[in-house]
């Protein structure tokens, strides 16, 4: 490890949520899509609102969501020219849980338990709550979240294996926005195909609010 990478420790709370997304909302699996999506379409907005105060670049006109399969590193990547996140943003959106919903989920979730026997009804909650982020760790052992926030020079990565801790160190990324690269699990391998891909971003059309392109092998679908 270089001098530069600092390492942090998950907050108990932090650690549970992420215990129960993995295990306890496995069957819904499929949603991480929708929430990275929903936080990179939030990021554009969020640039375009500050653009106008003045406070940062303008969005490109043809700014887009792009999800990237790429088969043979088994990564898919998120990546956004939104406003991007800072070093401490970084580790304060994506290290604490500082969100009222994600709050309210994880303790609906700790209450809820089903008793023995009885069936788990607890992955409805996702469809309520929004577990946000941290679905990427339902089909990721690994994720890289390399940013650069809109109006800064430099740019930091935050990566976890979802387990203790993430870190954080310095990056390369030559626009602001951000990229969120998912190192597929064994069992996750569908969400390398384009089409697979297609038919959840129609599923969710309704929410999803800004134009996705999917780019495999270098062609943009
Ligand atoms: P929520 O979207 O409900 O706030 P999330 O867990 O989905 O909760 O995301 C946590 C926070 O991380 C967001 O509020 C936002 O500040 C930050 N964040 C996540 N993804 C991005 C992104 N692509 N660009 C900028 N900020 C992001
Ligand atoms: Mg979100």
């Amino acid at each position: 490890m270089s001098e530069t990478v600092e390492r942090h420790e998950f907050g108990a709370e932090v650690g549970r949520l992420l215990d129960l997304v993995v295990h306890a909302l496995y069957s819904d699996r499929e949603i991480f899509l929708r929430e990275l999506v929903a936080n990179a379409a939030d990021a554009m907005d969020r640039r375009r609102f500050e653009a106008l105060r003045g406070g940062a670049p303008a969005l490109p006109p043809d700014a887009k969501v792009r999800l990237v399969p790429e088969k043979e590193a088994r990564t898919l990547t998120v990546s956004d020219s939104g406003i991007g996140m800072s070093k401490e943003e970084l580790g304060q959106n994506l290290g604490t849980i500082a969100r009222s919903g994600t709050r309210a989920f994880s303790q609906t979730l700790a209450t809820e338990k089903p008793a023995e026997g009885a069936e788990d009804t607890r992955p409805s909650l996702i469809g309520q709550f929004g577990v946000g982020f941290y679905a990427a760790f339902m089909v990721a052992d690994r994720v890289r979240v390399t940013s650069r926030k809109a109006g800064a020079e430099e740019a930091f990565a935050w990566e976890s294996d979802g387990r203790g801790g993430y870190t954080l160190e310095p990056a390369e990324r030559s626009e602001p926005g951000t990229d969120i690269v998912l190192h597929l699990k064994e069992d996750a391998g569908e969400y390398l195909e384009s089409y697979r891909l297609e038919h959840l971003v129609r599923k969710w059309a309704d929410f999803i609010t800004v134009p996705v392109a999917i780019v495999a092998e270098g062609k943009e679908e």
